[in-house]
């Protein structure tokens, strides 16, 4: 086994890692919660901050800008930022997991040089490109979006939509049809350049949770892409999309964790201060049994989630979207996700009346727990992922 996985508690330099994240999180990203929610606000410059802060690129190597660390240490620091501002939170895995690390590990030479250093300082921001509005959970099956090559360039049309960053990205790692008669296999993934002709936000979409982070819908007409901006080779597009969703499920699920252990701690501080029958609410037993049951979900959560974060860094990269790793980072973010929508409800359930309040901490932490039943793969496509490991 792993030696991260034997522990089962953090190490010195993990500890320290989710220590400076807290404070960071703490410092500068949880004074934009409140108002990133209510008016689906974008803190301008907050990525700059974090590479300023050495907390972008964390799985990447020093040579090209990035922090070296492994995916139990990045998971960390998304369970700080998930804690503070869950919407931050959810940018930033874009960022660093979906688009960087993605890009970084499957890149060229070229690519490496061109994209990972301003993405790792925070002066270039990252997204992925992958659903379409008729390609969700049949991504790859149903994609529309087509690359015809022409010369040097490969000319790209399509939509993409429900794209995290999708607005403010300078860069986005687009998969699109090279072949579109192959239902699979005919896929090609791109890096591109948001600021070349061709490429349309369509829309900004309105969300129930997570509203600070920016969501668009987004259309490329006769976008050109120069044919050395492709990762990896032309039809092997669906490596990079199965590898890079085991990652991705592995690194949203700390996010989960983060929301959790905050709705536990300002449940806390709630049932101390809120006083009926002449006493605070935390007398009551069925009040400390919810609490009680919060805590033990939440350890669960974070063994599950540390143990899988482990494994992906003693999994060979390239070989991910198969096998116990594709099973493992399903099972991970399923468990964190429908806990912690069990977590988020006893949470609200001891706030009263005042958790049904829009302005209370707690319902915007309710109101962000369902996405993470949806993104990366839902609920239904993980359970057919590991049924499937499981009875092959
Ligand atoms: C806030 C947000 C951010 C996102 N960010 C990104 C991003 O940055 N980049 C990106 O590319 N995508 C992103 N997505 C898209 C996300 O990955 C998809 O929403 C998700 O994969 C589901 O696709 P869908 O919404 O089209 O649902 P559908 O695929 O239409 O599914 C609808 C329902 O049918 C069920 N279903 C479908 N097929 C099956 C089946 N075979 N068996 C059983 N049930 C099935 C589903 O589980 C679901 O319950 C984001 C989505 C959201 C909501």
């Amino acid at each position: 086994m792993h030696s991260e996985t034997n522990q089962f508690s953090l190490n010195e330099d993990q500890k320290a890692v989710l220590d400076t994240a807290n404070q960071f999180a703490k410092k500068e990203l949880y004074p934009h919660a409140e108002k990133m929610d209510n008016e689906e606000w974008w803190p301008d410059g907050i990525f700059k901050k974090m590479g300023d802060a050495g907390l972008i690129g964390l799985t990447v190597d020093p040579k090209y800008g990035g922090a070296g660390m492994s995916y139990v240490q990045a998971g960390l620091v998304c369970q700080a930022f998930g804690r503070w501002n869950h919407a931050v939170a959810l940018s930033w895995v874009a960022h660093d997991n979906l688009c960087l690390d993605n890009i970084y590990r499957n890149g060229s030479d070229y690519i490496r040089e061109k994209f990972v250093p301003g993405l790792c300082s925070g002066d270039l921001v990252g997204a992925l490109g992958l659903t379409e509005p008729g390609a969700g959970s049949d991504a790859l099956g149903s994609m529309r979006t087509t690359a015809k090559k022409e010369g040097d360039y490969y000319i790209l049309n399509g939509s993409k939509t429900y794209i995290t960053n999708g607005s403010i990205a300078d860069v986005i790692l687009v998969h699109a049809k090279t072949d579109i008669n192959n239902r699979k296999k005919g896929i090609s993934s791109f890096v591109i350049e948001t600021k070349n002709p061709g490429f349309k936000i369509v829309s900004k979409l309105k969300k129930m949770g997570y509203r600070g982070s920016q969501t668009s819908e987004l259309f490329f007409e006769n976008f050109k892409v120069p044919a050395k901006n492709m990762i990896g080779q032309e039809g092997q597009g669906h490596i990079t999309v199965m590898n890079g969703l085991d990652f991705e499920r592995a690194m949203i699920a700390p996010i989960a964790l983060g929301i959790s252990e905050r709705a536990l701690e300002i449940s806390i501080e709630y049932a101390k201060i809120r006083e009926q029958f002449g006493k605070p609410i935390s007398n009551f037993q069925m009040v400390q049994s919810k609490l009680a049951d919060m805590y033990t979900s939440i350890q669960s959560i974070r063994a599950l989630v540390y143990s899988v974060l482990a494994e992906c860094d003693s999994s060979e990269k390239k070989q991910a979207g198969k096998g116990k790793i594709h099973m493992n980072t399903s099972a991970s973010v399923m468990f964190a996700s429908t806990t912690t929508n069990k977590i988020l409800d006893y949470a609200v359930q001891i706030h009263g009346g005042m958790g049904y309040m829009w302005e209370s901490e707690i319902n915007r932490l309710y109101r962000s727990s369902k996405l993470l039943d949806i993104g990366a793969g839902t609920t239904e496509i993980r359970k057919k992922i590991i049924s499937k490991g499981l009875l092959e």
